[in-house]
Parts: structure tokens; sequence; C-alpha cells
């Protein structure tokens, strides 16, 4: 089925311990952003992409995105789900599928798009999660633990996240009603009790945050080149 791209990368990165925004560093010649939209470009049905950017680097987002075809910046907003809105509202609503994809993220490959694609094909919500290795304690402000949580139910989450239009839509005014702030799309439509699926995630998807993250990143592709 046809769906939008958005891509929200109009955050600056803080954490990366970059001058510029983690999106715009280049990894093998090229910016972040541009390994992460190079994933989707094969997917026929990506119809158009939408990308969220702080109009400071709009220069630096315009050469990331260069030959890329159908896609068009908004401005993002002061959080990641202000940018998702204007994307949202931007958006062509001819297609059925909205997937979400953070710009930090330049290692989706397309057989995990694919997953989360047919999962939303079919269950109107799906995103891909990955299981936690490391225990997980609730802290409290004195460094003191409140609880360790069982692990066995937990799972990271990661994105592309899938959805019918129409129920990520609703998932986004309601958050605006209620004042709902979550940091995925995925939290967002399930306070709207809408049941989101899972698909197997993938270890090499991650997320750029930390410094190290660059690296790592770049070994991923490089291995992928040979
Ligand atoms: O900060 P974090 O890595 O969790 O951000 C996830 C994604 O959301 C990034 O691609 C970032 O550029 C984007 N974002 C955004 N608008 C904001 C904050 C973050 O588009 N105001």
């Amino acid at each position: 089925m046809d769906f939008t791209l958005i891509v929200p990368a109009a955050g600056s990165g803080s954490r990366s311990g970059r001058q510029k925004p983690k999106q715009y560093v280049e990894i093998l010649g090229s910016p972040v952003l541009t390994h992460t939209l190079r994933s989707f470009t094969s997917l026929e049905e990506c119809k158009e992409i939408i990308i969220a950017i702080d109009g400071t680097w709009r220069r630096e987002a315009e050469y990331a995105a260069v030959g890329i075809e159908r896609l068009r910046f908004v401005d993002g907003g002061s959080e990641r789900q202000e940018s998702i809105t204007n994307a949202l509202s931007a958006s062509d609503p001819a297609f059925p599928l909205v997937l979400v994809h953070d710009a930090a993220r330049p290692c989706a490959t397309t057989d995990l798009i694919e997953r989360v694609l047919r999962a939303t094909e079919t269950f109107g919500a799906a995103i891909p999660v990955v299981p936690i290795h490391e225990t997980v304690k609730r802290v409290a402000a004195d460094g003191t633990i409140i609880e360790t949580i069982p692990r066995d139910q937990l799972r990271a989450a990661q994105t592309p996240q899938g959805f019918q239009r129409d129920i990520l839509m609703r998932a986004y005014a309601n958050a605006a009603a209620h004042h709902i702030i979550a940091t995925d799309d995925a939290s967002l439509v399930e306070a709207t009790g809408v049941v989101v699926h899972t698909v197997d995630g993938d270890w090499q998807n991650i997320k750029i945050t930390i410094p190290a993250d660059f690296a790592r990143a770049e070994e991923i592709i490089r291995g992928r080149m040979g």
C-alpha cells in the first residue's frame, strides 16, 4: 500500500557531541540524513517524503536530500511531536499509510521497512522492537533504586513506525486535546485505545545519540557496501 514517509529531523542532537545536529554529520562522505532517506528510496510504495527541519539548517537539509524525489520540507517544532504534527498537516491524504522514521536512524534495511509495512497493512499500526538485554531499574532522584522491572516483557521501540493515516491523525488530535507528550508515535496511538502490533526490529537499526554511535553506524554501513 502507498505510504507517506515522515522524517522528524528538527532536533538539535545535543547529546551527540557535534557542532551541527547529528542528522547533518557526514558518515562515509554523506550526511546521516542522506543514508536515512536512501533506505526508503528503493520502495515503490513510498509516494512522498516530508522532512521536518529547523530552518537554521535548511542548506544542510537540502544538500542531504539532493537528488531524492517526491520530497518536501516543513518547519519543525520545539518538540518531536510538534514536528510530526506539521508534517502530517502537509502530507497528501491520498496515501493510506504513514510511516514515521527518525532522521538519526541511518541503518534501517529494506527488509525491516517491508516488515513494518506489511504488518501495518494487516493490523493498522505496527512498530519494530528489540528485546532488552540489560537489567532495568527505576531509580529515584537521589540515585537509589526504587524497583527492578522484570525484563522478559520489555522491548525497546525503534522506527519506522507504521500507521493507517486516520489512526495516526486521530492519535495526534487526541494528544493535542489532552496535552499528552510522548517520545514515539505508537504511545500516542496506544493512548487512543488502538492496539499496536510489533514486528522484529533490527539490532543494527541504531539511533545515533551519543558520540560513539557515529563510528558504529559507519561500521554497519561500510559492512553493507562490501
Ligand atoms: O532527540 P531524539 O534523538 O530522541 O530525536 C528523535 C528524532 O526526532 C530526531 O530525528 C530529531 O531530529 C527529531 N526531532 C524533531 N523535532 C524536535 C526534536 C527532535 O524533529 N523538536
